[in-house]
């Protein structure tokens, strides 16, 4: 993270001085407020690489032309997503939230809940999908028979089910956990993982048993596939899940 914040004090007041850029930023052309997260004690100056970090609230509607911009970054999937670039932005002390060097623990609540919130919605494309195959498995009729009849069209319906109830679990459990204010890291993580899967395996039935219609635009299984692909990247990557649990939960060394 290579995102710098200098304090600096003058006669017009005490300001951070802001420089840095960050790929992958949804939404920012289509956001008033960004809390965006700063080196402000150089790596070579603190222990532990969370140190040293604070969290900046932006004022996008000021900022925007005066030492910040926002380039769209056009995607496979419809998610508004920018790249921003920092150039010398002024930011007033006053909106650093909370202790300056601390900011990587808020970020990680943040995180938590934007996991849950992934996951969750991951669950709503499951039971899409899982809703839309079986209609269709059950109202398309191919050699004087519904396809839903056949088990090769049933089980992948089927098992995307048992893997969509599976992950729910899991996310009402992490959900619990973050509302009651309990630590839910590695909660989140799982959920969002399972989640992610079943979507994906649930979205892979629900395109093939549509056959070619699943490739046509107007039943809206093609653009949920692509859709559901970007929670095994974002906003963690499977990998980096895996790599956390074996590390912190399975105490295996540190693969990175
Ligand atoms: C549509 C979209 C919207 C996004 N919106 C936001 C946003 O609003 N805010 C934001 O902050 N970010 C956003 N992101 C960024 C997203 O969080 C990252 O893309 C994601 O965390 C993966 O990081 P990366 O792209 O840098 O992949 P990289 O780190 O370059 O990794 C590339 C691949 O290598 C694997 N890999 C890397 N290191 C290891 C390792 N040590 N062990 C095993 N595998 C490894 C990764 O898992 C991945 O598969 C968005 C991304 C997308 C696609």
């Amino acid at each position: 993270m290579n995102t710098r914040a200098e304090l600096v004090s003058d006669p017009t007041g005490d300001y951070y001085l802001v420089t840095g850029q960050k790929v992958f930023i949804s939404r920012a052309l289509h956001s008033d407020l960004m809390m965006l997260l700063v080196r402000t004690t150089p790596t070579d100056q603190v222990t532990k690489k969370t140190e040293g970090l604070s969290v900046l609230l932006i004022d996008l509607r000021e900022a925007h032309g005066m030492g910040l911009e926002i380039r769209p970054l056009p995607t496979m999937v419809n998610h508004h997503t920018t790249e921003i670039f920092i150039d010398r932005l002024r930011v007033p002390v006053q909106n650093r939230i909370g202790v300056e060097g601390k900011g990587f623990r808020y970020i990680l609540d943040g995180m938590n809940a934007e996991r849950i919130i992934a996951a969750s919605e991951m669950i709503g494309a499951s039971r899409w999908f899982i809703k839309t195959a079986t209609k269709y498995a059950c109202e398309r009729i191919v050699f004087e028979r519904p396809i839903g009849q056949n088990q090769g069209v049933q089980f992948p319906i089927a098992r995307a089910y048992t893997e969509l109830v599976a992950a729910d679990m899991m996310v009402r459990k992490a959900t619990a956990l973050f509302a009651a204010g309990a630590p839910c890291g590695e909660d989140a993580n799982i959920a969002k993982l399972l989640a992610s899967e079943a979507a994906w395996h649930a979205g892979e039935a629900c395109l093939q048993t549509h056959g070619g219609f699943g490739f046509a635009t107007e039943y809206d299984v093609e653009r949920t596939w692509r859709e559901v692909r970007v929670t095994q990247v974002a906003p963690i990557s499977t990998h980096l899940i895996l790599a956390n649990i074996a590390e912190h939960t399975l105490r295996m060394p540190r693969s990175f």
